[in-house]
């Protein structure tokens, strides 16, 4: 009897202890959390020479690791396009430099939807989580009406958005 009781006690202040180790882990991660943006502002180019130096030397794996994320997110990713994204991935030069003429032509486009991304980013512009077209929950590209007006868009899903691609184009 005397024995389980001490068992019992060693148990409950095992508990104890774990939940201090817990709480004191969680308070040093956000000191740390807070220490480490202190020094992100103070010393912005020096980290961003950092990153951008890890980005290129680890450029295959992580362009690997952002697929395998796209492709599970499946809000995003459209299965009919997985035969080009495959082949995307084996074609990066290709498509860079289709993607880099695409840009050189259309710079219009180009400037307009950095514009967007930007707003949306930096939280000055909400993206719903539906389509305004056919009204399924999604996360939806900004269809851009007038590209002088790069905030002003409609939010549309993929399918929606390449439908109304190609009616513009038979205009
Ligand atoms: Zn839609």
């Amino acid at each position: 009897m005397h024995f389980k009781k001490n068992k019992q006690k060693d148990e409950e202040q095992k508990k104890l202890q774990k939940e201090k180790n817990n709480q004191y882990r969680a308070e040093r991660r956000s000191l740390l959390n807070r220490k480490s943006k202190e020094y992100y502002i103070k010393n912005r180019d020096k980290c961003l020479e950092k990153v951008k130096k890890y980005r290129e030397k680890n450029k295959i794996n992580i362009s690997v690791k952002e697929a395998k994320k796209r492709i599970l997110d499946t809000e995003r990713f459209d299965k009919n396009n997985l035969k080009f994204y495959l082949w995307s991935l084996k074609n990066r030069e290709k498509l860079n430099e289709y993607q880099r003429n695409w840009y050189k032509k259309n710079k219009e486009k180009r400037r307009a939807h950095v514009i967007l991304n930007r707003a949306v980013n930096s939280g000055k512009i909400v993206r719903p989580n539906f389509c305004c077209e056919c009204l399924q929950k999604c996360k939806p590209d900004g269809h851009h009406i007038d590209y002088n007006l790069p905030l002003e868009v409609v939010w549309i899903c993929r399918k929606c958005h390449s439908r109304k691609s190609t009616r513009t184009i038979k205009i």
